[in-house]
């Protein structure tokens, strides 16, 4: 769903080809709102995506656009994924990049999940 100002969705971007299956991943989790896979090019030991099912752009669409049920069913499967990954005793950072000062490189909303090493600082100096 479109938000003003925002590009429409693109349904040939490579989360949409996951999920479709035209395109294969290493699949952690599933379920009716949310798919998790590991990250292709992993910046920490654990370096999981979670993507929502629907077509969302970025967050600010997901954040705009989604049922406020879809939104609580997303999240809780971040949650989850963390949880049940083993993540909670010694941590782990979240991380969604919205836009083109983020870097955002996919445009389908995903939220990374971070873990296994001290992550450092927020964000980077330099
Ligand atoms: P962004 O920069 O959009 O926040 O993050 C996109 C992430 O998607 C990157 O960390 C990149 O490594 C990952 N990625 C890109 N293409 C693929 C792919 O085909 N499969 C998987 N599993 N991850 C991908």
């Amino acid at each position: 769903m479109p938000v003003s100002g925002l590009p429409p969705y693109d349904d040939q971007n490579i989360f949409a080809k996951i999920l479709r299956g035209e395109i294969p991943c290493r699949k952690v989790y599933e379920d009716a709102f949310a798919l998790a896979f590991h990250d292709i090019a992993p910046q920490a030991p654990t370096h999981v995506l979670v993507i929502p099912k629907r077509p969302y752009c970025s967050f600010a669409d997901f954040s705009a656009s989604a049922p406020e049920a879809e939104i609580a069913g997303f999240f809780r499967a971040v949650g989850k994924v963390a949880k049940d990954l083993g993540l909670e005793t010694q941590g782990y950072r979240l991380l969604a990049n919205m836009g083109e000062h983020s870097g955002q490189e996919v445009p389908h909303f995903h939220v990374h999940l971070f873990a296994g090493r001290p992550l450092g600082r927020m964000i980077p100096n330099g």
